[in-house]
């Protein structure tokens, strides 16, 4: 009989693991709280309990190439970065090509799971679930918890004194939706992560003057890479990330500044990350320069004191007539369906096996999905992780001893902190390719660059130069996709095609670069004979 198996959520991470399961056979249900799909990216004028809240403007800030299902790719004629509500199409679409809503409850909240009385030797589950004022339970073989991590604002109120005296109006960036209301405003932005930066950015069109306070700075890029691709199909292939990894620290740490600061000099912006070296997640964000430099944002230090109508920076500098302050400073999260035990959350840290697996449950049948910040796209980490889960479900992978994955955790989170640093929004974060790579060969999905050398040369090239993108993790083992290939060798054309709005006339292209060469050819030859 195929195993039962509840997913908490229908957000992106929810759909991933409910196709994750049917691909494996196994029998899931999905309860999702709200009336609909897409969590995060399904915008709301109001703020929601329970849900992630964006506001109307948000953009993706990983390219729809680099962001697809691996046996999905993006329709061609999606632009390369979508507006939330073009994602949340995407996600309608595919929802809809693996028939996944029929497994869906909605509007039914997770109360809790409980294990059941014979865990140690059935792995099961009881859930308990609420619809309608209808409380409800059944058991399952194994869970899912796809409940998302941007849900809690993150406020340190302690860090700013003087707050309680401020007369103007302070709240959250998950409370923001758009600039209405703050025409003409001064207005103090905390923090310098993505949210800050394009509220920021948004709000310096309306607002009479934008501050932004960073205690830390960070690196900037725009989402426009070498030769105008999207940044991360040039910044996360398997070259770079090779060079990142076996090249001694002090060069790597040279050019990770020298990459940053081709753009704009971040220290003339007052944006300097205080240690350079991190790899923390970057801002992306292609205004936010210019909008300093016209002076519309600008650019302070960390907080020190609030008064009824100012505030105090750290270099002892003032700004009077703040009228309203966004905290833009992340996010914390909880279970609050699960016992304390289970997945711990201390000053924002768990302690879960490759951020999946509680490492002390004597049945490996309860994983979380998404509670992660890859440097690159979540949704291609995600479905590795439900497809390496589910085959651990069903029993074809096995986890190692718990005092094993101890160890891993505790190493990881050590290479975490000499990486990333301790700041709180980097809790999460993780590197992209070897993380993939690392659970696709849990399941026999990691390609063989080697043997497709000899076999065929021409995808090896693109595999290891090319974009690191989830088609390459279709290639081999279970879950091959027979469109694998061709979906690889066709990534520029559909990054090319919403751009190709304008006919042009062919160019008469003259090949001078073969011309060089064929010259270049010569004079070695003629330098050899003569
Ligand atoms: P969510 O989208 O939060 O979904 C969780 C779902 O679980 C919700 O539908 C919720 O209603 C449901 N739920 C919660 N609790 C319960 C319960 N007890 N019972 C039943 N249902 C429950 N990542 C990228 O890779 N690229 C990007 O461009 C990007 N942009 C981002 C922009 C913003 C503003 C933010 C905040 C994050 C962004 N991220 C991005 C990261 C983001 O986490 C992921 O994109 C992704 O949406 C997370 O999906 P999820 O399914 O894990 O969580
Ligand atoms: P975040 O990345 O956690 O950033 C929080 C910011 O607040 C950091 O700059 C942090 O600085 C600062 N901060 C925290 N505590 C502070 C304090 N006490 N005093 C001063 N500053 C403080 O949160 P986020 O920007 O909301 O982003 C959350 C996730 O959503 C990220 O993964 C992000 O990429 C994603 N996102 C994406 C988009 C997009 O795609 N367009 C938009 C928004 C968000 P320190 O670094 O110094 O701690």
């Amino acid at each position: 009989m195929a195993k039962k198996v509840a997913v908490i959520g229908a957000g992106v991470s929810g759909l991933i693991s409910l196709k994750c399961c049917v691909d494996e056979g196994l029998e899931p249900t999905c309860f999702e709280r709200t009336e609909d799909i897409g969590g995060l990216w399904r915008f709301k004028e109001n703020v929601e309990d329970g849900r992630a809240s964006i506001y109307q403007s948000v953009i993706t800030n990983t390219s729809k190439e680099m962001s697809c299902f691996s046996d999905f790719p993006m329709p061609e004629d999606f632009p390369n970065f979508l507006h939330n509500s073009k994602l949340l199409e995407y996600f309608r679409i595919f929802a809809k090509k693996f028939d996944l809503l029929k497994y869906i409850q909605f509007q039914t909240t997770v109360l809790s799971v409980k294990r059941c009385p014979d865990f140690s030797s059935s792995g099961q589950w009881e859930v308990f679930t609420e619809s309608k004022g209808k409380e409800q339970s059944a058991i399952f073989d194994a869970i899912m918890v796809c409940s998302g991590h941007h849900i809690l604002p993150r406020i340190p109120l302690e860090s700013f004194p003087g707050i309680e005296r401020f007369k103007g109006q302070y709240f959250h960036s998950r409370q923001y939706k758009n600039p209405d209301g703050l025409e003409g405003k001064q207005v103090l932005v905390i923090g310098i992560g993505n949210s800050a930066s394009d509220i920021a950015v948004e709000l310096s069109k309306k607002a009479s003057q934008v501050f932004i306070s960073t205690r830390q700075g960070s690196w900037v890029l725009s989402r426009i890479s070498d030769c105008g691709y999207p940044w991360d199909m040039v910044f996360h292939t398997r070259f770079r990330s090779m060079l990142r990894n076996v090249l001694p620290r002090a060069v790597q740490k040279w050019m990770l500044e020298r990459q940053m600061n081709q753009w704009f000099h971040h220290e003339n912006y007052g944006l300097e990350p205080q240690n350079k070296y991190l790899m923390k997640e970057p801002v992306l964000n292609d205004d936010l320069p210019s909008r300093i430099l016209y002076g519309a944002i600008k650019v302070k230090s960390r907080v020190t004191e609030l008064t009824e109508t100012s505030a105090i920076f750290e270099d002892g500098t003032v700004e009077e007539d703040i009228d309203v302050i966004v905290f833009a400073t992340g996010y914390t999260f909880s279970f609050p369906f699960l016992e304390d035990s289970l997945v711990k959350v201390e000053d924002n840290m768990v302690s879960l096996y490759k951020y999946m697996f509680p490492p002390h449950l004597e049945k490996a049948t309860l994983a979380c999905i998404g509670l992660i910040q890859p440097l690159g796209s979540i949704f291609p980490t995600v479905e590795l992780q439900a497809r390496w889960v589910t085959r651990v479900f069903k029993g074809l992978c096995t986890l190692p001893s718990e005092r094993a994955m101890m160890e891993d955790i505790i190493k990881r989170n050590k290479n975490r902190i000499d990486l990333f640093g301790e700041s709180p929004s980097q809790i999460l974060q993780t590197n992209y390719i070897d993380y993939l790579d690392e659970l696709a060969a849990e399941i026999g999905a990691k390609p063989d660059l080697l043997s497709l050398l000899f076999k065929d040369p021409k995808l090896a090239v693109k595999l290891y130069f090319g974009p690191c993108n989830s088609y390459q993790y279709r290639l081999v083992g279970p879950g091959r996709w027979e469109g694998a290939k061709s979906a690889i060798l066709s990534q520029k054309q559909r990054m090319l095609t919403p751009l190709k709005t304008r006919t042009l006339e062919p160019a008469s292209n003259f090949p001078v670069s073969l011309l060089l060469k064929i010259l270049g050819l010569l004079a070695v030859a003629l330098a050899f004979f003569f």
